[in-house]
């Protein structure tokens, strides 16, 4: 399996970081986690892939960090001649449906296959993917998501302050994407707007203990990890410090 970070920011970080989007591969089966603005660009950018090429597209709230890249895939999968495969929940359905409208292109709904994601359940995408949203700790209607790809298992927080619900069910993950807005000293700011503060970060890891931790959604600007040293001698977790289009194998 193979996780190309396409962009890492937040929505108001440094513009060079780009905005939430991932790429996870399997074989034939690419899933998008998110799709920020300028997503289009990145994955042809990065991976020289298109549209057609994504067997689903997965959405964790209606921020416009996380969702304001999707018009331009419907675009574009509408040139080609192709539909979507977008999941998430149902609010965000209903925000991707006003998006649309508010942009006077209501109709390219019809370019997008809705799967809704209703939050702890399990729901199988296809005979390789399985995916469970949990309710993120977010101002507005959000999920984190925990994907089965074959024999792996991939969670990603979305935005949201540290939730157990989500660290119970990303427990021994292969790889963890988990938001790290908040820089060090601004916990209560981080626990008002929904967000992850840095000095969360080692008691995620004790308790998911993944394989690969990819630490994403920088305000400001990177690394805004404290490095303990606890954190870079957690035995069994590789740290992954994101770079738009970098690439890693998960074997
Ligand atoms: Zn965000």
């Amino acid at each position: 399996m193979r996780v190309t970070i396409l962009g890492f920011g937040g929505w108001v970080s440094n513009p060079l970081l780009g905005q939430p989007a991932y790429l996870v591969e399997e074989g034939d089966i690419r899933i998008l986690l998110d799709c920020g603005e300028g997503t289009l660009e990145k994955l042809v950018k990065c991976t020289c892939l298109d549209v057609s090429s994504l067997s689903f597209i997965l959405v964790t709230h209606a921020h416009g960090d996380h969702l304001l890249g999707l018009p331009t895939l419907i675009q574009r999968a509408k040139y080609l001649g192709k539909r979507l495969n977008v999941a998430a929940p149902p609010p965000v359905v209903g925000s991707i449906r006003e998006l649309l409208s508010a942009l006077q292109i209501p109709h390219y709904m019809d370019y997008v296959v809705v799967t809704e994601l209703r939050a702890g359940v399990w729901v199988r995408l296809n005979e390789t993917v399985r995916v469970k949203a949990i309710n993120a700790v977010h101002p507005i209607p959000s999920v984190s998501y925990v994907l089965r790809v074959g024999s792996k298992t991939i969670a990603y927080s979305g935005d949201t302050w540290p939730n157990n619900d989500f660290l119970r069910e990303a427990e021994g993950a292969d790889v963890l994407i988990h938001e790290v807005s908040a820089p060090p000293g601004m916990v209560e700011e981080a626990r008002l707007h929904g967000h992850t503060p840095s000095e969360y970060i080692l008691d995620i890891l004790r308790k998911v203990r993944p394989k690969y931790f990819i630490p994403t959604h920088y305000y400001v600007e990177p690394p805004q990890l404290i490095l303990s040293r606890e954190l870079c001698s957690l035995s069994g977790t590789r740290i992954i410090f994101p770079a738009q289009c970098l690439s890693i194998s998960v074997g």
